[in-house]
């Protein structure tokens, strides 16, 4: 017969940023008792007064009914953290270093060294930050040193595929789970904590630590390839005068090549594919095998001089000389559906304009906060009108449907001429034409 049931393992979420946040909250809602850990008590009292600290479309609503069931906490306590968990999820960020390609793990380690020595019982530590092959490694005999249950404490690899703007939908119902372990005891405990969302269809891949932490970094590197390589086909199209979206449009239909991710434009930005491609390319080379991912060097290459030639394109439209040029850019998040502006491609190209000569005005449906913080001398309007009006040229940046449903008709009464590039190929360059426009973009005769 059935042994005991044992009792639901208790979680705490080490790091409550976009990944963190979002996974506390879809676990208590699974039914966890959960415990949100971070060092930033700002963002802490926000998240127990029922409010997500950033944009997350359907998770604000998660959010206030795992605090009503009282399944949901959130603290600075690490004592607390250390006594109330069995299993320790580590989501804080590994930024790139600055002045290096490298990932800078230090909150990594700040978070386990401040953890262990409140492991006094067996409990399980997983990773889910993006870091460099080696490094649970590493960090397992750090763990051990500090933890008073010494070998009792184990570390796993749980890598997060979460995208920004579907971030729910994709902890509840993953494409996969990957559990990099160590024993058979690491992966029970994981098929415990995710038995709602294996239940529901997502499948497992067990494998060990350095496996686990590579895949996320190879799953991100072939997105970016992917997104760089339709972006050099534009290179191409451009000077030989043909149409990268008809292109694409082709390439799409071949079943072994797919149409995702082939979206000719502005290229990648965000707290993710950029540094997670430079440290794998940097970890690479520590491990004397540099060549072989010496091509991600280019790809985040190819990635840039798109925001240099959307700058261009711009200058050409405005007739030369981006001096006193009046440009209304549309988007500043680095997708859509989100706010995060950590290196996003658009506020990069607002800030070029900017340093040609032009007066840039910004507008974007959610990170207005965010991209006044970090670039205050840009000008802001409050709406996408507001922004074009009396503009010599319109650029679109980000993607957003509001941008995209936008009537050029409308759109045409506000500025002063009617010239638009598209930055995201997300516009009906048809109906801007019928309307008059001047319609551009990278790789389009
Ligand atoms: P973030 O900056 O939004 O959040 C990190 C959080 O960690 C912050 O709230 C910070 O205050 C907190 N923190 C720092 N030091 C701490 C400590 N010692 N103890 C507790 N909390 C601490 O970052 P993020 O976007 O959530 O990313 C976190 C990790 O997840 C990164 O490795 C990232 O690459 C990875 N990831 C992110 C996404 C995504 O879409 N954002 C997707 C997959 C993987």
């Amino acid at each position: 017969s059935a042994a005991a049931p044992e009792a639901a393992p208790r979680i705490t979420v080490l790091g409550t940023g976009y990944l963190g946040a979002t996974h506390a909250i879809c676990m208590a809602v699974l039914g966890f008792e959960v415990l949100g850990v971070d060092v930033d008590q700002a963002k802490l009292d926000r998240l127990n007064a029922g409010q997500v600290p950033f944009f997350e479309p359907g998770l604000p609503e998660l959010l206030v009914k795992a605090l009503e069931s009282g399944k949901l906490r959130f603290t600075s306590d690490y004592a607390e953290a250390g006594a109330f968990g069995d299993v320790h999820f580590l989501c804080v960020g590994t930024p790139q270093q600055s002045g290096s390609n490298a990932a800078d793990l230090r909150y990594v380690e700040s978070a386990i060294t401040a953890l262990a020595p409140h492991l006094a019982r067996r409990a399980l530590v997983v990773g889910k930050s993006t870091v460099p092959v080696g490094t649970a490694a590493r960090l397992t005999g750090l763990l051990n040193a500090l933890a008073p249950a010494g070998e009792q404490v184990e570390l796993a690899w749980n890598p997060e595929f979460l995208r920004e703007g579907y971030a729910v939908e994709d902890t509840l119902r993953p494409d996969r789970l990957v559990f990099g372990v160590r024993s058979a005891w690491a992966e029970e405990r994981l098929r415990t904590v995710f038995e709602p969302v294996i239940e529901q269809g997502s499948p497992v891949v067990v494998t060990d630590l350095n496996t686990a932490e590579l895949v996320k970094v190879a799953a991100n590197s072939f997105l970016a390839t992917k997104i760089s390589y339709i972006n050099a086909m534009a290179e191409v199209c451009e000077v030989a005068g043909a149409d990268v979206h008809q292109l694409a449009d082709a390439l799409s239909y071949d079943t072994r090549i797919g149409g995702r991710f082939l979206r000719p434009g502005l290229g990648f930005g965000g707290g993710c594919l950029p540094k997670d491609i430079r440290a794998f390319a940097h970890r690479a080379e520590e491990l004397g095998v540099g060549q072989a991912v010496a091509f991600l060097h280019e790809v985040d290459a190819i990635n840039r001089r798109r925001r240099s030639r959307t700058v261009d394109l711009v200058r050409e439209l405005a007739g030369g000389s981006l001096e006193g040029a009046r440009i209304a850019a549309l988007g500043a998040a680095f997708k859509p559906n989100s706010d995060d502006i950590r290196d996003a491609p658009a506020l990069d190209v607002a800030r070029m304009l900017q340093e040609g000569g032009a007066a840039v005005r910004v507008y974007d449906p959610e990170a207005m906060g965010n991209a006044q913080r970090a670039y205050p001398s840009l000008e802001y309007a409050q709406s996408t009108l507001e922004a074009a009006r009396d503009a010599d040229v319109v650029v679109l940046l980000t993607e957003w449907t509001e941008f995209r449903e936008i009537d050029p008709e409308m759109l045409g009464a506000v500025v002063a001429q009617r010239k638009v590039v598209d930055g995201r190929h997300a516009l009906d360059p048809a109906a801007y034409r019928a309307a008059g426009w001047e319609y551009r973009a990278l790789g389009r005769p």
